[in-house]
Parts: structure tokens; sequence; C-alpha cells
């Protein structure tokens, strides 16, 4: 692990355009579950509550479900280790793009700037009739379904649903993150959600190296991924960093066991 953690560092200080593609597995240390495997919220919960034609035709309740998940219990977390050291890759010139399909905020949180929010987010609400948006803050959700101030309209999570289409803006950004890219960072993801999961397939066709962070074998690891860490994501990330950043070691020692 330690060599493989050196040449990532190596091939990420050289890398001209580097873009982190991350999934719901670098949340989980926050305290978010992903959706899927063991632990995961379709254990809990039915999918169908993410369906914009289940949404549309009960809207109050999809939001008694919506709210339990994704206000009270995603409201809770912190970014982790893995968002800080992508944000401070970011500052110091060695992230061009992040394109995550997390709903969360956290990389957000985390001060990162050059996002692609794939899948949207959940800290913000579209009226459905005049498309003014609203922070969760804003908004009383003591009533389901939440209404637009200004015109009544029901409110919907501004994250893409199950049927929806992905919104243009994070779209092209994320087809040209993988056309320019010298390196992908792959990040807790299966890699099973489409059109997400086809991104970094592209990158790898365009030629970028594919450096990948995951616990468990991903749908990319025997396929595409060139050097795979494979770990929770604060702990890779934490090495990492002190690969990228030698001013953060301890006195005389790298951090990687
Ligand atoms: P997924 O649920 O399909 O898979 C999670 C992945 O994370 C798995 O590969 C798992 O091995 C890995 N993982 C688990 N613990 C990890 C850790 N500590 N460090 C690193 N990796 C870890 O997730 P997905 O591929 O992102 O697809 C799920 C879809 O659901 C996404 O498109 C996303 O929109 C949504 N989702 C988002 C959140 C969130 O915003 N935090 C949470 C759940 C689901």
């Amino acid at each position: 692990m330690k060599e493989l953690i050196k040449e990532a560092a190596l091939i990420l200080k050289r890398s001209r355009f580097t873009t982190a593609f991350t999934g719901a597995g670098i949340s989980v240390e926050s305290g978010i579950p992903s959706f899927r495997g063991s632990g995961g919220l379709w254990e809990k919960y039915d999918p169908g509550v993410l369906d914009l034609q289940h949404f549309m035709h009960d809207p109050a309740g999809s939001w008694v479900v919506i709210k339990e998940i994704f206000y009270d219990f995603f409201g809770m977390a912190k970014p982790n280790k893995a968002h800080l050291v992508l944000a401070r890759m970011e500052k110091e010139g060695l992230l061009g793009r992040i394109v995550t399909q997390n709903i969360d905020n956290l990389h957000q949180e985390a001060g990162s700037l050059l996002l692609s929010e794939f899948h949207g987010n959940s800290k913000k609400l579209k009226c459905l009739q005049c498309h003014r948006e609203y922070h969760p803050g804003q908004i009383s959700l003591d009533h389901f379904p939440p209404t637009c101030v200004e015109c009544g309209g029901i409110l919907k999570p501004g994250f893409v649903f199950f049927g929806e289409g992905i919104p243009q803006v994070p779209l092209a950004e994320a087809y040209e993150a993988a056309s320019i890219s010298d390196v992908f960072l792959i990040i807790g993801t299966t890699g099973e959600v489409m059109p997400a999961n086809q991104i970094p397939f592209m990158a790898k066709e365009y030629g970028a190296v594919i450096i990948e962070v995951n616990p468990e074998p991903s749908n990319y690891t025997d396929k595409i991924t060139d050097i795979f860490l494979q770990g929770k994501a604060t702990v890779v990330m934490e090495q990492l960093e002190r690969q990228l950043f030698p001013a953060a070691l301890d006195d005389d020692q790298d951090g990687i066991n």
C-alpha cells in the first residue's frame, strides 16, 4: 500500500488536470449510509419515494420519507477528512474539478468550489411551478408538501429523482472534465448508476490514468483502474495528503503503515 500511495501521489503531482469523481462512499464516514449494500438506505426505505412519477402522484406522502432521510438525517452530517483533502488539493492547484454523484452538500461545506453536482443538491428546494429556489432553512418542513411562498406551487428537493434527466450544466462540465483530465481520482462509488457511471470510462478512453479509492472492488476496478488504493476514503486520503503536501509530515514519519 505504501508504494501505491507514493506512486499515486507522484502521478497526481505531475498531472496537468485532475478530476475527482465521488460517490456515496466518500460520505459514509460522515455518517451518511450509501443506498445499496448492507446497512444501505434501501434496506430501510423504499427507493420508490425518489421516483419522479411517484412524487408527482403523492408529493405529501413522498415528502414524509424524504424529510426523514435527506433533511433530518443528512442535515446532521459534517465533511470528513476525505472531503477536506480534496478541498485542499483544489486550493493548492492539484485538483481541477470534482464531479460528484452526491447530493449531501459536503464537498461545498469542505470548501470545494470547482464542483459539478451531477445529481443536484438536497440543500436546495425548487418550485415545480415558477422554478424559484429556496434553502431548506427558508421553508417550514412541518406541513407536507411544502409550497412556494410566491406562487403556492409544490416544492421538490433539488436533487435528481429516478426518471428525471441530468441537469445540462453539470452534465457538460463532467463531459469536459472527462475529455481533458490526465488523472481521474474515483472515490467511493460502485459505478452502477447510469449515466454518471459512464464518465470515468470516457476519461479512460481519452487517456486519463485512473486512481481508485474504495474498501471494495467496484465496476471500474478490473476494467479501467490503474492504481487501486483499497481502503476507507478518510484513511487513504489522509495518507495521500501526507505524500502530496510533505509539510504535513509528522517529524520523521510519513504516516503510512
Ligand atoms: P453506492 O451506494 O452504489 O456505493 C457506495 C460505494 O462506496 C461502494 O462501492 C462501497 O464499497 C463504497 N464505500 C463504502 N464505504 C466507503 C468508505 N468508507 N470509503 C470509500 N468508499 C466506501 O454509491 P454510488 O455509486 O455513489 O451510487 C449511489 C447514488 O445514490 C449516487 O448517484 C448518489 O446520488 C446517491 N446517494 C448519495 C448519497 C450522498 O449524497 N451522500 C448517499 C447515498 C446515495
